[in-house]
């Protein structure tokens, strides 16, 4: 591994990898580099504390003894500090910090490990810690505040931590009382918590831990990992309301040295998320903090660094033996994805949940950090200015813009307007569509491919919402070569909130008007008389009932027919939780029938792509009914229809001839789904691909937007000239 035998001088500052087909070469060669066009700069992510500076923190001799903001060149902030370019002390947040004598000599020594690290410092020069109440007082500062903290965790007290890119709230993990009291004042409750463990060691007695997952647990990126909880012996200290109802827990290690250093003192997990209001921007600033996290937070403590931009904690889990991000945020943003041939500026706003944006120019993609869902005014805010953030950095003025297809998306709305306001021409990119190309983008996929789009909902091209799709698709253009049968979602948006108006929604498109009269269904005993009076008259006269081919509403329809789940507190929820519920063994392979139609009745040929093929759940949910009738338990009905969507898939696979089949779109976060289409398809010689860099769900489609749209312009060009 490079990162192990490097020229001693050599530092990596950072170091991404993905899985990508074999070429075939037959030598090794060292070749000139191809690229002579113009240098990119780079900006580095924030990078995990290195083992170097671990040892200086705790070494009693060590002039950095206990020093919370220790770094040298192969770690520390980059990402969260730099204010303009070039990466100079002078441009960074570090700027008003002097360097002391001892900290000059490192800094300007070429032998020393601290040359040109440019957050270099020291307790003597440089940033330092202060505890507050909520009136601003200051409690103590330095070390005994980061002693006075631990000992308000220790004593259920919640407290907003300023780290490297936001602010953690914390509180003992041990604690459910003071855990509880925390998804009150923060408005969130049952999205599971991200806890923060002392060592791997202590990781091990709560979660199943492969060496793989510790790796990418200690890498320099140092994620959020999703682990299994412990399936046999020991007995978890983590309390319940953590992440209820949840075989997994979302863990990280100590990635800076005032982290290290707490948890030392600590030596308990700690909970430790984001500091904001439910889904809102995280915190960033000691005073915003104050204010923002003032009904939430007993006690902050802050630092003096500022924080120039957010990055949230990144989210990842091990799939297949990869690492598969889903949030990426601190340690992976802003690395770009480099692809040939993509010179035009462009600017792609990305979707409305789980935002993210992208700017491309000189064959790279640079991806911001998660911004989160375009739902609040904070988040709207922290949008604008990503936005804003990003070109003035890499200086890049977009020649074209890119969005997604929606017109009511905030993300889409405001591309509207820098269009007319900048007169950029601006391609509007269909949601599944640009899943496709992300996940093309990211694997250096070339020619055609069929691209299983799924996710919860997305603007379809004949402006119905499309969620389970099957396209036929280059980096240019697609084809729908298929999709599951369309239902209604009556009420719309709210359907997404409560899966059993999916379900009824589902089910009417059955049994029609009798569905109200079969009282032994889930899901029609959940609502009352007067309710389902309201749903019929919504049913007869088509009034807010929009149709979805969606395989997210799907899943939630399904949960909510066999009693799982019949309102959701997050998104994904109840899926989640139908995936969750798939028998441990995993030993039947049993599965439910479906039929393969032809929409419209103008071919029976099935090779021709003039109309999508279309797959009629109807026979599956019948079984299903059944299944429950035997009194079959949930997990195996669950397991029985994630069968059936894999089958779903290898049954329209073998209709077409793409070799490359590219799996995408938020069901794909579903590591039962996604391992075991991925194992059957290879079984059949096809080649699949997922993602591993960028997320499959909404925070990977600006990269797509950006793929399409600059080869839509490159297209129009050739045509022009
Ligand atoms: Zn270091
Ligand atoms: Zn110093
Ligand atoms: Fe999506």
């Amino acid at each position: 591994m490079i990162q192990e035998k490097k020229p001693s001088l050599a530092s990596i500052q950072s170091c991404e990898f993905s899985f990508l087909d074999t070429v075939g070469y037959k030598t090794f060669e060292i070749r000139n580099s191809e690229n002579s066009g113009e240098k990119t700069v780079q900006i580095l992510p924030d990078i995990a504390t290195c083992s170097d500076c671990i040892q200086d923190i705790f070494d009693k001799t060590n002039r950095r003894y206990l020093y919370p903001f220790t770094n040298c060149t192969n770690c520390g902030p980059r990402f969260t500090i730099i204010e303009s370019l070039p990466y100079d002390r002078i441009n960074t947040t570090m700027k008003n910090f002097i360097m002391c004598q001892d900290c000059r000599q490192e800094y300007e020594n070429p032998l020393n490990r601290r040359f040109h690290a440019q957050p270099n410092a020291c307790t003597d020069c440089g940033p330092y810690l202060e505890l507050w109440d909520k009136d601003e007082n200051i409690l103590s500062t330095r070390h005994d505040a980061l002693l006075a903290t631990v000992t308000a965790i220790k004593n259920g007290k919640i407290v907003a931590i300023k780290g490297i890119g936001g602010f953690h709230l914390v509180v003992d993990a041990r604690n459910e009382e003071a855990v509880v009291r925390l998804r009150l004042q923060k408005n969130r409750e049952e999205k599971p918590f991200a806890l923060m463990f002392p060592s791997v060691e202590s990781i091990k007695n709560e979660c199943d831990i492969s060496d793989l997952e510790k790796h990418y647990l200690c890498s320099p990126h140092s994620p959020i990992l999703l682990l299994h909880r412990k399936t046999s012996g020991g007995s978890s200290f983590i309390g319940n309301s953590v992440a209820p109802n949840n075989p997994y827990l979302g863990v990280m290690l100590p990635y800076t040295p005032l982290h290290h250093i707490l948890m030392k003192e600590l030596g308990i997990p700690v909970v430790a998320t984001s500091g904001n209001l439910s889904d809102e921007t995280i915190c960033i600033d000691n005073h915003e903090a104050l204010n923002r996290l003032a009904k939430i937070a007993d006690l902050f403590l802050v630092h003096n660094r500022p924080i120039v931009r957010h990055a949230d904690d990144s989210i990842a889990r091990v799939v297949m033996d990869r690492k598969m991000i889903l949030r990426r945020a601190r340690g992976y943003a802003p690395l770009p994805i480099t692809l040939e041939n993509l010179s035009t500026p462009v600017l792609a706003f990305g979707g409305h949940l789980k935002n993210s944006v992208a700017i491309c120019s000189n064959n790279n993609v640079f991806i911001s950090q998660h911004i989160g869902d375009l739902e609040t005014g904070e988040t709207t805010k922290t949008f604008h200015q990503v936005i804003e953030d990003f070109q003035q950095m890499y200086e890049i003025k977009p020649q074209i813009l890119a969005c997604d297809l929606h017109p009511e998306y905030l993300s889409t709305k405001h591309a509207q307007k820098q269009e007319i306001q900048q007169s950029i021409p601006l391609v509007r990119v269909q949601h599944h569509f640009a899943h496709v190309v992300s996940c093309m983008a990211e694997n250096d996929l070339d020619g055609s491919v069929l691209g299983v789009s799924w996710d919860g909902t997305g603007y379809g091209s004949d402006n119905t919402i499309w969620g389970g799709e099957f396209l036929i698709s280059t980096t240019k253009s697609f084809i729908r070569a298929a999709h599951i049968r369309t239902f209604c979602l009556p009420g719309g948006e709210k359907a997404i909130k409560e899966p059993r108006r999916t379900a009824l929604g589902l089910l009417y498109e059955i049994f029609g008007d009798e569905v109200f009269d079969m009282d032994h269904l889930i899901p029609i005993q959940m609502f009352s008389a007067a309710e389902l009076t309201i749903m019929r008259k919504m049913f007869v006269k088509a009034i807010n009932v929009p149709r979805t081919s969606s395989v997210g509403r799907l899943f939630d329809a399904i949960a909510s027919i066999v009693g799982l789940r019949q309102n959701i507190k997050f998104e994904g929820q109840a899926a989640m939780e139908l995936e969750f519920a798939i028998r441990k063994d995993q030993s039947t392979n049993k599965k439910y029938e479906f039929r393969i139609q032809r929409s419209g009745s103008s071919s029976k040929n099935m090779d021709n792509y003039s109309s999508p093929l279309i797959i009629d759940w109807e026979p599956m949910i019948k079984d299903i009914l059944d299944d429950l009738k035997q009194k079959a338990p949930i997990e195996h009905i669950s397991t029985k229809f994630h069968n059936t969507l894999i089958n779903f898939i290898i049954t329209i696979v073998n209709k077409f001839k793409e070799k490359q089949i590219v799996l995408s779109g938020g069901c794909f976060q579903n590591k039962y789904l996604l391992e075991n289409t991925i194992l059957q398809l290879r079984a059949m010689n096809m080649s699949p691909y997922w993602h591993q860099r960028i997320p499959p769900n909404d925070g990977g489609i600006a990269l797509g937007q950006a793929v399409v749209a600059a080869n839509h312009f490159k297209s129009i060009r050739n045509k022009l000239f």
